[in-house]
């Protein structure tokens, strides 16, 4: 499993490169866009195109070309494989038969969002992508009203204002949120605000409707000193109000 670039062509690594030139099969998501990858470094293999509807299928090909000793690479059109890419089904299919599954590290979007974005990271939350459908989506995000941890979701860069709107309507104006926008990419951005100012920053400009995006849930926000030193019955009323509140 060999992971890319998420922009940059030069976050390649020079194991991956050296796994491209000893190939023996290379499967790819999108041959071009892995085409493209390989001609900027003066490589020319053939390349099969591997999908998540074709992984399954394409698994007892891969079975056989590893017994007969042969080196199959797997690469998804940018970043990690199996990290909301295909590649999971045929890793699965690998290990069952035996075999054994390299990861070869490089770039993904949520280790580089998460590594750049200033909030805690002692645990979070990889969600990947929300549901496309408001409904389903303001569902999805209730479960994070209380979180102790940051929830990174990956979202299409049409539906990043409704789903902000959707973070104000579930987890209220104040949540903090981190935009990680064209990562390693010339219009890289980061925007790190409350989800209300976050919606008015986006509606005010489109280009932050563009290009690829991941966005941060910051945790819920903890008790405070202040709150701590609060007698007893009022810390008993506000567990209370938290219960009841939307
Ligand atoms: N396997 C990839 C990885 O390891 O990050 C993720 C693949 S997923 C199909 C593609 C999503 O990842 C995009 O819709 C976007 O949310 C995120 N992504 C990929 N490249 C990005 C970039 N350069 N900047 C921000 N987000 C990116």
């Amino acid at each position: 499993m060999v992971a890319t670039p998420i922009g940059n062509l030069a976050d390649v690594t020079v194991r991956a490169l050296a796994g491209f030139h000893a190939a023996d099969i290379i499967l790819a998501e999108d041959t071009r866009v892995t085409g493209s990858l390989l001609t900027a470094y003066g490589i020319h293999k053939k390349l099969i195109s591997l999908r998540e509807h074709n992984e399954r299928e394409m698994a007892a090909s891969v079975l056989r070309w590893l017994e007969e000793g042969k080196i199959v690479l797997q690469v998804s059109d940018a970043g990690t494989p199996g990290i909301s890419d295909p590649g999971t089904r045929l890793a699965e299919a690998v290990w069952a038969a035996g075999l054994r599954v390299v990861p070869v590290v490089g770039a993904s979007a949520v280790v580089g969002a998460m590594s750049a974005a200033g909030l805690e990271t002692g645990q979070f939350h990889f969600h990947g992508f929300l549901p496309p459908k408001s409904g389903a989506r303001c569902k999805t995000l209730q479960q994070w009203q209380q979180a102790e941890y940051a929830v990174v979701c990956y979202e299409a860069p049409h539906r990043i204002l409704e789903c902000v709107e959707d973070i104000v309507a579930t987890l209220g104006a104040e949540r903090q949120l981190v935009l990680a926008r064209e990562l390693t990419k010339t219009f890289e951005t980061f925007l790190r605000l409350p989800a209300a100012e976050l919606a008015a920053r986006i509606r005010a400009d489109s280009n932050q409707q563009r290009g690829e995006c991941v966005l941060i849930i910051d945790a819920a926000p903890r008790i405070t000193q202040a709150d701590d030193a609060l007698p007893a019955p009022a810390l008993a009323l506000l567990a209370q109000l938290a219960e009841l509140l939307p």
